[in-house]
């Protein structure tokens, strides 16, 4: 892959061979080319891996090429007028079209010294650092000039915008760099404030080395229909799980197959997945009749009755946790063995923090997807965000009577032969027989009948998030 591929104009690619760049990086690769195109982006990949020329290197080019506005020529030239005139101009609010939110003063500073190389045979076009501990007078100077690019920390950007120095009506790309570490420094209502102050039409590019939590909310608050990329590195391709996806025809064959697996003779300890925290409270319900020790977890629960759960599950009276994606982040639990998702999660990147609740300390572990036929498209999307196929399984005596939908044969980018730990091909399909003998004849598991929903599993209540 060349720069010039990724559509960058020839000024800028001037200015990248100059500056002793040969190819782009993975994230630049992804990145460069959808900013280009104007696509909102949440990206977390690793330091050091070239973030600040994939967000730099399609902003430079897209703001070359938008014509000055009439109101910022016009504000350039009475500046200029006055001061040739001698007289001090009056000041007039700076109006950037891209705006650059940084944690820190060392990092605002990197990110205006890289921007000045890229751009430097781009003469319109120049950056500057609003900062904190910078003096004042100095700061009125830059701003005076109207620069395309501002470079800020937050709370600077805030007295300055206070003040009516900054307007913000102009903006066209709005980038928030170490996201994570400007909300663990407690940027976040500032942040909030400087997003309100941009106009909606902007483009947002949200770097952080995490999407999960408290970012991913405001990421996901402030992007619009945002192109996810995730250059993840081995430690969290999760490459000692198994996954694997299991079809199911409806909910009680989805219950009777839920229950087998959790009878399989290598299971230590399980957490079922499920979408809403009410599906997560009868499915406990339901197991602890069939004869497990099952307890929810999710967001409604008091935290003293989350904690005495977590307990009772490090200390191993509790089996299988079934819990919701809010409750269940950062469960750290090396004796669990297996990963159900009951229900698909809502985003990809959901389903990578939930499957990483098993194979902890460096152990294997077994993440296993009961997925309706209806729901083959969030599937791919998992394997499109994760770069691995994710193979189908049929265990025999709970096969779908409907045939799984055909997998994609082509590989999504970089996956290889071995990267698949889960035994079968891409489209192929694997008969495990069961390992347990089955206790219920042929109607399998201990539930079957208690279900009040209709039989459609594929339901798209995500009630928790
Ligand atoms: P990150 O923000 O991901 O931690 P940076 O944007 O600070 O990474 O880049 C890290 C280093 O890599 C910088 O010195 C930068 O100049 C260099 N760099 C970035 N992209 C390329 C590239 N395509 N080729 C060579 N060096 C690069
Ligand atoms: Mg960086």
């Amino acid at each position: 892959m060349t720069f010039e591929a990724l559509g960058l104009n020839t000024s800028i690619i001037k200015a990248l061979t100059d500056a002793g760049y040969t190819k782009p990086t993975p994230v630049q690769e992804q990145a460069v080319p959808a900013a280009i195109a104007g696509k909102d982006l949440l990206v977390s990949s690793q330091t050091g891996s070239g973030k600040t020329a994939a967000f730099m290197l399609p902003s430079l080019h897209r703001l070359s090429a938008l014509e000055p506005s009439a109101a910022s020529r016009t504000h350039n030239q009475e500046m200029q007028a006055a001061r040739a005139r001698g007289e001090r101009p009056r000041f007039k609010p700076a109006q950037p079209k891209m705006l650059v939110l940084t944690p820190t003063r060392e990092l605002a500073l990197q990110v205006t010294t890289n921007t000045d190389k890229y751009s430097v045979n781009l003469r319109r076009l120049k950056a500057v650092s609003i900062l904190g501990g910078m003096p004042y007078p100095k700061q009125m100077q830059l701003l005076a000039k109207n620069p395309e690019i501002l470079v800020a920390t937050p709370g600077r950007l805030i007295d300055h915008m206070e003040s009516g120095k900054i307007d913000f009506s102009q903006l066209e790309i709005l980038v928030l760099d170490e996201a994570d570490r400007m909300l663990d420094m407690g940027f976040i209502d500032d942040i909030e404030k400087i997003v309100e102050a941009t106009p909606d039409t902007r483009q947002t590019m949200l770097f952080s080395a995490t999407l999960d939590g408290v970012v991913g909310n405001m990421a996901r608050r402030i992007t619009k229909d945002p192109q996810i990329i995730q250059i993840m590195s081995a430690a969290n391709k999760h490459e000692n799980i198994t996954q694997r996806v299991h079809f199911v025809d409806d909910l009680s064959h989805k219950n009777r197959l839920l229950d087998h697996l959790l009878r399989d003779d290598s299971l230590d300890q399980a957490v079922v997945f499920t979408a809403t925290k009410r599906d997560a409270d009868t499915i406990a319900d339901r197991l602890n009749i069939a004869g497990f020790s099952a307890a929810a977890l999710h967001g409604d629960m008091h935290q003293g009755a989350r904690n005495r759960t977590l307990d009772s599950l490090r200390r191993g009276q509790v089996k299988v946790l079934v819990a919701t994606d809010v409750a269940a982040r950062g469960i750290d639990v090396p004796t669990i063995t297996h990963v159900f998702n009951y229900d698909l999660p809502k985003f990809p990147e959901d389903y990578v923090h939930r499957i990483g609740r098993t194979g902890r300390a460096g152990r294997n572990g077994l993440a296993i997807s009961l997925v309706n036929h209806a729901e083959g498209m969030n599937v791919k999307r998992i394997e499109r965000f994760t770069k691995q196929l994710i193979p189908v399984n049929v265990i025999e005596g709970y096969e779908p009577k409907k045939s799984a939908p055909p997998r994609s044969t082509s590989r999504p980018g970089g996956w290889k032969p071995g990267d698949n730990r889960g035994g079968a091909k891409p489209g192929q399909r694997t008969f495990s027989k069961p390992n347990a003998p089955r206790r219920d004849g042929a109607s399998g598991g201990g539930y079957k009948g208690s279900n009040p929903r209709s039989n459609d599993g594929a339901r798209r209540s995500y009630g928790d998030r």
